[in-house]
């Protein structure tokens, strides 16, 4: 693999640029596989580079309907965060916080990350009482968050309106400083690049269109719009199309797919410096490093595999982005887009075994997946790879819908970016 360092982009600066080589290879199917990861986003491709990296197996092919990070992971506003309520939670994503810390280093590819805070806005006496419950439980689990009157948070940014007299008056804030962002499309090319170095296929324009079984049930292998092609150890990492596939094998899931829709503005020198989120009046905003204002919405109302929101979501969540920022209220929004979000009963994910032999599901990320991707990967990966859970993802199995042993982060915080 072609290793980037300054010296390297010294070199080229110098020759013209003409000496960078393919990131990674276009390969096209093999008849077998020891491992199948299905969906070439963030996840799927991270779980490939762990197996390959930290379980040694090599024959391994992910397979991507259309380009890879094209779902979710080249759509989402990339919050990364750890604070939620849960220990089960908390363990999962502060495991991933871990991760991110030393990625680009892992990988040898800027990802971006920036620790630049995520903070949280209470309006009102429950949400106060929420999100403090939420910082102590956090510190018990050895996670940051901190309490902050208004004025505070106003001074961690500045642009915020904490005017009394607001329809929804800011009341104080719950700051993650280890929180923050990532750059989205690189994770994907990161860990594409560094997977197709240990010998991983990465197959785009590749769709599943079926899974096959042998006579005991096991998983045999998968047909393709590229052909069948054998495997014993397949997992299915797609997002909102999870239903679909798994149905493939004759599984139900516990998983309901929604629209949910962001939008950017115009870009404008550099003002905002962290990360917002309301709860409350379902908002959250940051500033990319190309100057947009990036900007989240809720989830539609209804169940839909249409990759775009309805308009009367964003138009509520400009409503509210302009009150919290009256600032704000003269930029113009470029564009908008969305995404198929896959919501458990308690929009906590699925990393597990099924009972189907040799096949593994990682799922129900719902509206906040992205700042888990290096975690979920790590342990979905283990998962895959010993045939038993890890003790971080052992709770995030199928069987807690049955006995109802919930992680309940959507009564926690009613929302999961
Ligand atoms: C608008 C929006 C904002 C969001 N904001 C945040 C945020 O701020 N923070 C956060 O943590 N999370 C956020 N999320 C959620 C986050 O994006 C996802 O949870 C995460 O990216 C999921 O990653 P993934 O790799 O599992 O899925 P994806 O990136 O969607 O990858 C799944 C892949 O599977 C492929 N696929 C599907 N079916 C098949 C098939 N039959 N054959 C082959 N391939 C197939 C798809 O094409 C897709 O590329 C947001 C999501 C959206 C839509």
């Amino acid at each position: 693999m072609q290793k980037f360092s300054a010296f390297a982009l010294a070199k080229e600066a110098l020759s013209g640029q003409k000496g960078w080589t393919r990131q990674w290879r276009d390969a096209a199917p093999k008849p077998a596989y020891e491992a199948i990861i299905v969906g070439g986003g963030g996840h799927g491709l991270g779980t490939a580079y762990y197996l390959a990296k930290k379980h040694g197996l090599r024959n391994i092919a992910v397979l991507e309907k259309g380009w890879i990070g094209g779902g979710n992971t080249g759509r989402n506003t990339t919050i990364i965060r750890s604070n939620y309520l849960f220990d089960e939670s908390a363990a999962l994503y502060d495991h991933s916080v871990k991760l991110w810390e030393g990625l680009s280093a892992d990988l040898n590819y800027n990802v971006m990350f920036s620790q630049r805070g995520v903070m949280m806005l209470s309006h009102n006496v429950h949400d106060e009482q929420v999100f403090k419950r939420h910082v102590h439980a956090n510190r018990l689990n050895g996670v940051d968050n901190e309490w902050l009157s208004p004025d505070q948070a106003k001074s961690f940014c500045p642009p915020l309106n904490i005017a009394p007299g607001m329809r929804h008056a800011v009341t104080g804030a719950a700051l993650q400083r280890r929180a923050g962002t990532a750059r989205h499309d690189a994770v994907a090319w990161g860990y594409a690049r560094a997977a197709d170095a240990l010998g991983v296929d990465i197959i785009q324009n590749c769709e599943v269109t079926g899974i096959d079984r042998d006579a005991s049930g096991r998983v045999s292998g998968v047909q393709t719009s590229r052909g069948a092609i054998a495997t014993r150890r397949l997992g299915i990492v797609a997002a909102g199309n999870t239903s679909v596939l798994m149905a493939m094998a004759g599984q139900r899931m516990p998983l309901e797919s929604y629209p949910l829709q962001a939008l950017v503005s115009e870009p404008i020198k550099p003002i905002f410096p962290c990360v917002v989120m309301s709860n409350t009046i379902h908002a959250y905003i940051s500033q990319s490093d190309k100057g947009e204002l990036v900007i989240g919405a809720g989830t539609d109302a209804y169940i839909s595999y249409s990759q775009r929101g309805a308009l009367h979501i964003s138009s509520h969540t400009l409503e509210a982005i302009c009150e919290l920022f009256p600032m704000f209220r003269r930029m113009r929004m470029l564009r908008n887009w969305g995404g198929i979000v896959d919501v458990t009963p308690d929009r906590s994910p699925i990393i597990a075994k099924t009972e189907v032999p040799g096949l593994y599901v990682n799922c129900g990320w719902g509206t906040g997946g992205f700042k888990a991707t290096p975690g979920s990967a790590d342990l979905f990966a283990y998962t895959m790879a010993k045939d038993e859970p890890h003790k971080i993802n052992a709770p995030f199995n199928l069987e807690r819908f049955g006995a109802g042993r919930l992680i309940d982060e959507a009564a926690a915080a009613a929302v999961a970016h």
